[in-house]
């Protein structure tokens, strides 16, 4: 992932804003470009003995760091900050987004405490001026000549900074998106107990972008670990990834499209396109609309024939299914109906219907370990569009695959879904080799597949 912030160096009056990029990817190599090696070696030790002090790890990756304009010696000690901040970034303390127009400045302790390494002058332009709030190290608002309707923040350790990109007094310059972004983080994990397994499975599949079926009891959080899982979707020229939950009664033309007055009306499939595609009750659905997903899942596309005429769309939407475990609602240990009911509720989904639907949560408030990764990592982690190295598959984990797909006359999708569940199962836990436990806990979310899976508790 690359992330991008702004450091200012006073002693450049001409241009004084300093573009700082940072990119991180696997390996352990540091490479610099528009500044001494040695002195970016030396601020790095600066930081890395900084970040210790705020038990921030450092993260185990190769670094690009880039600077623009290139900077003698003595002018970098100043990015000591925006660098810190980057690496902070990269490690999912923050949103990268939060420093895209942020320019910070100053020079760091070994225990995190900030100061001004240099004079500062005061004949600055503010030519391409690239920030929405400054945050410096110490001083006053004159060491920022010309930027007087712009917010500055003085701050005299990392920490104070990191509070200060954390609290509403940022928000008043931010753009009507970024307002957006920061309301949705209601729908975050946080307010959703447990369900470690299911946080950590919906990130998989929002990064990429496989159908998923969340069964459990109602009233146990099931929307709202969809409406979380929204919101981790990366947004579209400012805008959030299109949500759409359209209501069983709405039936195939709700789903699919209809037409009205000659014209064809698009579904909520069509307008969820890059986003997300809720379909609650799904076995309340009428028996069309679920079937026809099928060709929709497998093709991206859709063609509606009707009677005034032809219509076709495509979309990438994100389907998220949810179901109960029986007609009555209740959990499978409270439930009294007659077994011969729940079947008949279950079977409403074929089999290869549900085949479609690679990931199979069973959420019902008994999985009470939280997510490895806190809210924001877990941001980072779906949108970060870097390719990584893809986990590798060693001889004894393809036996064990090999083995399930005999053991369970997996098809070739299924094949297939294991695989991709099992890597980015490996890749969520930084691992570069598949391990049988990747292996099982891919097999895990695909319990609606096997054979009877609907006689199960
Ligand atoms: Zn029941």
């Amino acid at each position: 992932m690359v992330v991008h912030t702004w450091g200012f160096v006073p002693s450049k009056p001409d241009s004084p804003w300093i573009k700082v990029e940072l990119r991180a990817e696997s390996g352990a190599v540091l490479r610099v470009s528009g500044i001494p090696y040695a002195a970016a070696l030396a601020s790095l030790a600066r930081i890395r003995s900084a970040l210790q002090s705020m038990n921030v790890r450092w993260p185990g990756k190769s670094l690009t760091l880039h600077v623009h304009p290139a900077l003698r010696t003595s002018e970098m000690t100043g990015l000591d900050v925006p660098v810190a901040l980057a690496i902070m970034a990269i490690q999912g303390k923050f949103l990268p987004e939060k420093l895209s127009r942020l320019v910070s400045h100053g020079m760091l302790g070994l225990d995190g405490e900030t100061s001004n390494p240099e004079p500062l002058s005061t004949h600055c332009s503010n030519r391409s001026l690239p920030p929405s709030l400054i945050v410096r190290a110490i001083g006053s608002r004159e060491s920022f000549p010309n930027v007087t309707n712009l917010p500055v923040q003085e701050c005299h350790h990392l920490s104070q900074i990191v509070a200060a990109l954390n609290r509403p007094f940022i928000e008043h310059n931010l753009s009507q998106s970024e307002k957006a972004e920061s309301e949705e983080v209601m729908h975050e994990w946080g307010t959703i107990k447990g369900e470690g397994k299911a946080k950590m499975w919906l990130c998989i599949g929002a990064k990429l972008r496989l159908h998923t079926i969340l069964a459990g009891p109602p009233g146990m959080g099931k929307s709202s670990l969809v409406r979380a899982a929204h919101a981790l979707l990366p947004h579209n020229g400012g805008n959030p990834a299109p949500f759409l939950a359209p209501h069983p009664s709405g039936g195939v033309a709700g789903l699919l499209g209809s037409w009205r007055r000659g014209q064809p009306v698009s579904g909520a499939w069509a307008l969820a396109n890059q986003g997300l595609l809720f379909l609650d009750e799904f076995p309340e659905w009428p028996r069309p609309a679920r079937e026809s997903l099928r060709h929709i899942i497998d093709t991206d596309s859709l063609y509606l024939h009707r009677a005034e005429g032809s219509a076709s769309w495509t979309s990438h939407a994100w389907l998220v299914a949810a179901m109960n475990l029986c007609s009555c609602g209740h959990h499978p240990e409270r439930c009294t109906c007659d077994p011969s009911e729940r079947r008949r509720y279950r079977r409403k989904l074929s089999a290869p219907l549900l085949e479609r639907f690679p990931i199979q949560l069973d959420v019902g408030g008994h999985d009470e370990t939280e997510c490895q990764k806190s809210w924001s990592e877990c941001i980072v982690w779906v949108q970060d569009k870097q390719e990584e190295a893809r986990p590798k598959w060693q001889p004894d984990t393809q036996r064990l695959a090999q083995a399930i797909f005999k053991k369970d006359h997996s098809s070739k999708r299924q094949q297939r879904h294991l695989r991709i569940l099992a890597e980015a199962h490996a890749q969520w836990e930084n691992e570069l080799n598949i391990r049988p436990c990747d292996v099982s806990a891919a097999f895990d979310v695909m319990w609606m597949n096997r054979q009877g899976w609907w006689r199960l508790h």
